[in-house]
C-alpha cells in the first residue's frame, strides 16, 4: 500500500505541468495546469491493477451495510463486495454524503458553464479569474459573472473558457442553461473572438455544492469520503483535484494507518478529514463573491473589493499571492493582505459588512483565530510532540499523528512555495 501511495503520487506529478500563464489583470503568474487526464487515469489504473486491484467499471453503488468486522457492498448490477474500509469518491452527489447531511440544502453553489473550442489564434494566456463586469440579471437573479480562460492540451489553437458564478441557493436562482445562453452571449467578447470562426469541441458545466461545515467527519465505522465527497475542496475555486492532491499524500498514510491498526470507527476516521480553519475562513470570500438579491450595496462592490484584495496581494509578492491563488490559505498572508486592504481602501469596510452580514463576519473571526492558533502550535507544539511520537501506544499515536497533520495542513503550513 505504501509503495502504491508513492506511485501515485508521482505519477500525479508527471502529469502536472506549471506551464500556464495567468493574466488576472495585474501581473501574469504560472498556475498548475493538468494536461491529458485520461493519460493519468490509464497509467494508474495499470498500476492499480499489476498491485491486484480490480475495477468494476461501470457498476453502481445502492446500498451499503456496516457491521462490526466488514462493511459490505451491494451493487446495482447485484453483485456482493465486502470490505474492511470503504472509501467513498462518489464526488459532490455521493449519496452516502446525502444521507449524512441529511438532504440538507448547500450554503452556497458555484454554478460553472464553459467549453472547449478550436480557433483561438492568440491562445498563450490563461485567467485564473477574470471580471469585468457589475452585477447582472440572469434569469430571475442578480449575480456576479466571472470568466476563466486557459489554453487545452488538445491542439495549439484550442482554449477552455469557463464563465462561473457563486450563489445563495434558492427558487429563482439562475439555471444553467441561462447561463449557458448568457456564456454564448458573453463569450466573444471577453475572447476577441466570433462564434463563428471556432469549432466547439465539447460543452463543460457544472454544479459544485458548498457547506461551511466542511470537511465533513465520517459519521458511520468503515466508511471514509474522499476528494469531492469529503468536502475538502475550497468553496471558492472549483479546485477540486488541485485538493485532492494536496490532500492525497497525507490521507493515503493515514487510510495505511488506520487499515494497519484497525482504527476504522467513525471518531478514528473523522480525524482523517478534521476541522481545517483555513478552509472554514475561505468561506467568508464565497459569501463575499455572491451577490445579494435586493441588494443594498453598489453592483461595483464585488469587482472593487477583488481589484483592492488582488493589488495588495500582488504588492506583498508571491509568497502571499501563490498560495492564494492555488487555494491555500495561511494566517500571515492573509492577516497581511487583510491589514493592507484596511489601510488603502478603508471605505471598502462597511460594504463588506453589508454584503456578508455580521453573523457571517462573527463566525469567521473565529476560525480567522483558529487559523492563528493553529500556526503557532504546527510551528511551536508539532516538533516537541513530534519528538514522543514513537513511545506512544498505537492508537494514540494514530491519534496524534492526525491532530499534527490537522495543525499543517489547517494552517496551509503543507503549502511550500
Ligand atoms: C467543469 C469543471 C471544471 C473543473 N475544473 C477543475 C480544475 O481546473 N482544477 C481542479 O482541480 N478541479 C477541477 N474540477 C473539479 C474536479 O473535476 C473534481 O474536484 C474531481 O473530479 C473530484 O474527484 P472525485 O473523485 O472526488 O469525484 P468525481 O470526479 O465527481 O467522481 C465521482 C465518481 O463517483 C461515481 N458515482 C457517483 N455515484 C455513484 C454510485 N452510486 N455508484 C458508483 N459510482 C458512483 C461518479 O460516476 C463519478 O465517476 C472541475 C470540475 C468541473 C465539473
Amino acid at each position: 500500500m505504501t509503495l502504491m501511495k508513492l506511485q501515485l503520487q508521482n505519477l500525479i506529478l508527471i502529469d502536472v505541468d506549471l506551464r500556464g500563464r495567468v493574466k488576472s489583470g495585474l501581473k501574469t503568474f504560472s498556475i498548475l495546469e493538468f494536461r491529458e487526464p485520461a493519460k493519468l487515469i490509464e497509467i494508474v489504473k495499470k498500476r492499480f491493477i499489476s498491485l491486484g486491484g480490480v475495477i468494476f467499471e461501470g457498476y453502481s453503488v445502492s446500498s451499503i451495510c456496516t457491521y462490526e468486522n466488514a462493511a459490505v457492498l451491494l451493487l446495482a448490477e447485484g453483485k456482493i463486495l465486502s470490505s474492511h474500509l470503504i472509501i467513498d469518491a462518489m464526488g459532490n452527489f455521493s449519496p452516502v454524503v446525502k444521507q449524512i447531511r441529511s438532504g440538507r440544502k448547500p450554503d452556497g453553489v458555484c454554478l460553472v458553464v464553459g467549453s472547449c473550442a478550436r480557433g483561438f489564434k492568440d491562445n498563450s494566456t490563461s485567467d485564473v479569474i477574470y471580471s469585468s463586469s457589475s452585477v447582472k440579471k440572469v434569469g430571475d437573479s442578480e449575480v456576479q459573472l466571472f470568466w476563466e480562460a486557459f489554453p487545452a492540451g488538445s491542439g495549439p489553437l484550442d482554449r477552455t473558457t469557463y464563465m462561473f458564478t457563486y450563489i445563495d441557493p434558492q427558487a429563482g436562482s439562475p439555471k444553467l442553461e441561462e447561463l449557458l445562453e448568457r456564456y454564448w452571449d458573453l463569450m466573444p467578447e471577453y475572447q476577441g473572438v466570433t462564434l463563428d470562426n471556432l469549432e466547439i469541441q465539447r460543452v463543460i458545466y457544472g454544479i459544485f455544492p458548498t457547506y461551511r461545515d466542511s470537511p465533513l467527519p465520517a459519521a458511520f465505522n468503515r466508511i471514509l469520503q474522499f476528494g469531492d465527497a469529503s468536502g475538502i475542496q475550497s468553496p471558492v475555486s472549483f479546485g477540486g483535484f488541485g485538493s485532492l492532491t494536496r490532500h492525497l499524500g497525507r490521507l493515503s498514510t493515514g487510510v495505511y494507518e488506520a487499515v494497519r491498526g484497525d482504527f476504522v470507527d467513525s471518531y478514528s476516521l473523522s480525524l482523517l478529514n478534521p476541522y481545517m480553519p483555513n478552509l472554514s475562513a475561505s468561506w467568508l470570500f464565497q459569501r463575499a463573491m455572491s451577490a445579494k438579491q435586493q441588494s443594498d450595496v453598489s453592483p461595483d462592490f464585488i469587482n472593487e473589493l477583488l481589484y483592492v484584495n488582488f493589488q495588495c496581494m500582488q504588492k506583498l509578492g508571491d509568497p502571499v499571492l501563490r498560495p492564494f491563488l492555488q487555494d491555500v490559505i495561511k494566517f500571515g498572508p492573509l492577516a497581511k493582505t487583510l491589514g493592507l486592504v484596511m489601510l488603502n481602501k478603508p471605505q471598502i469596510i462597511p460594504s463588506i459588512f453589508k454584503q456578508v452580514g455580521i453573523p457571517v463576519l462573527v463566525d469567521w473571526s473565529g476560525h480567522f483565530f483558529m487559523l492563528g492558533y493553529y500556526t503557532l502550535l504546527s510551528t511551536f507544539a508539532d516538533p516537541v510532540i513530534r519528538s514522543l511520537l514513537n513511545a506512544f501506544p498505537p492508537r494514540m499515536k494514530y491519534e496524534w499523528n492526525r491532530y499534527l497533520e490537522a495543525w499543517k495542513y489547517g494552517s496551509g503550513l503543507d503549502y511550500k512555495l
